[in-house]
């Protein structure tokens, strides 16, 4: 069997180490054509001795000269550096999928080209599905490519579709493990920190999304995920506060039947299944044991202490360039609070007032897109530093 040559972006964080783990189980069919990072030379010079792709990238290009000196004997890896360079890398020839697992806004102009390149697309990085879900959907078409999720709940609504088509979904069920501020008062959620908010309880993750976690604009930003990955309205996504991250999302269907997906809360089983799709590979790990799972509990969300997640759902009912407003806000925001910048109600209220101020666009080209971007991003920094 020819084995599947994967570029991973991101490939040093949470959901990029934890690809590789699964590229390790399957050497018979998967080979690292590219590995790329941000910042951490040691990580990816660690990573490209091990699996010896033909590239790496480092979008720093201040780090060039350092990942070139680490890999200095290592003659066959090509070193690249810089954001053009990843977005490249994607377009070579050899690459049969590139998984997008690059945090934020910067994953969307590789993942574009991927697309237009014809690569089967794994999609963990979701702030792609919120700037420019139309977008992305448009071009995964016209260029039959498809669009694999990583995010557990999506693999979770994925696995359950198998079989059904999208259109016989009545209602999908997302679950949210609530994050570690669930039973916090208001009064209590003014004074957490960014080390409070980083215990995340039930999964392990990069930082941004561990914020986002807590705010439920992680959540908010599911929702929006899955009414492109699924073709469904944002009222037809209902959230279900589940502590115990073990039903991991699911969908009812228009005779009533329901079925969800549910396993330990471990990433991998979501990244190898997106890269297997349509077979199911055996996978080492831990197993669900649900004699040992006292109780499955099952909660609406509290939108008034959580606002992240209601502004998401208005971002995505008015459409066009709001969502990419949204994220624009919370990239700032979030970075504000994980540096002790601004307090954690700040945080929904900047978003808030950020798309109450940007420019509205009902049909948003993707260079009105990166203007937006630019636009909120300016709007949210000037309005953190006024709270100042
Ligand atoms: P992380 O912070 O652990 O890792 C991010 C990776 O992207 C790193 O390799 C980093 O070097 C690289 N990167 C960051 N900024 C970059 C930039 N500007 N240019 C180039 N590379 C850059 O993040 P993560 O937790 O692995 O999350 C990655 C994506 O997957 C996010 O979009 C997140 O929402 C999504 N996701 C993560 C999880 C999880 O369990 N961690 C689950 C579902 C979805
Ligand atoms: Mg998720």
């Amino acid at each position: 069997m020819k084995k599947q040559q994967i570029c991973i972006l991101g490939s040093t964080g949470s959901i990029g180490t934890q690809a590789l783990d699964v590229v390790r189980q399957h050497r018979d069919r998967y080979e690292i054509y590219c590995l790329t990072a941000h910042r951490q030379v040691e990580l990816l010079a660690q990573q490209a001795r091990e699996f010896q792709p033909a590239a790496v990238v480092i979008a720093d290009e201040t780090r060039y000269e350092a990942l070139k000196a680490l890999l200095a004997d290592a003659p066959d890896i090509k070193v690249y550096a810089g954001a053009a360079a990843l977005e490249q890398i994607v377009t070579a020839d050899p690459i049969d999928m590139v998984l997008a697992a690059m945090v934020g806004f910067a994953g969307l102009l590789p993942t574009i080209n991927a697309i237009k390149a014809r690569k089967k697309i794994c999609l963990a990085n979701k702030e792609t599905l919120v700037v420019a879900g139309q977008l992305i959907c448009d071009l995964a078409r016209q260029h039959h490519v498809p669009i694999l999720p990583v995010d557990s709940e999506h693999s979770a609504i994925f696995q359950s579709l198998v079989g059904d088509a999208d259109a016989s979904i009545e209602k999908i069920l997302l679950t949210c493990s609530g994050g570690p501020f669930r039973h916090f008062t208001p009064g209590q959620l003014q004074h957490v920190t960014a080390a409070d908010a980083l215990k995340h309880p039930t999964w392990s993750m990069g930082d941004k999304i561990t914020i986002d976690s807590a705010t439920l604009m992680n959540k908010g930003f599911e929702v929006i995920e899955a009414k492109w990955l699924f073709g469904v309205e944002a009222s037809q996504i209902e959230v279900l506060i589940h502590p115990q991250s073990i039903v991991h999302s699911g969908v009812q269907f228009v005779d009533g039947s329901v079925k969800v997906q549910l396993g330990v809360p471990d990433m991998r089983p979501p990244i190898q299944y997106a890269f297997s799709f349509p077979e199911r590979l055996s996978l080492k790990g831990e197993r669900l044991d649900l004699f040992a799972q006292q109780k499955l509990e099952f909660f609406k969300p509290d939108m008034q202490r959580f606002p992240c997640l209601g502004l998401a759902y208005e971002a995505i009912q008015r459409g066009g360039n709001m969502p990419c407003a949204l994220n624009a806000a919370n990239e700032v925001v979030n970075e504000a609070f994980r540096n002790n910048r601004c307090a954690f109600p700040d945080m929904a209220r900047t978003i808030e007032a950020t798309m109450a101020k940007t420019a509205f666009d009902a049909l948003p080209s993707l260079e009105a897109l990166l203007q937006t971007d630019a636009e909120a991003r300016g709007i949210a920094r000037g309005l953190l530093g006024a709270t100042k």
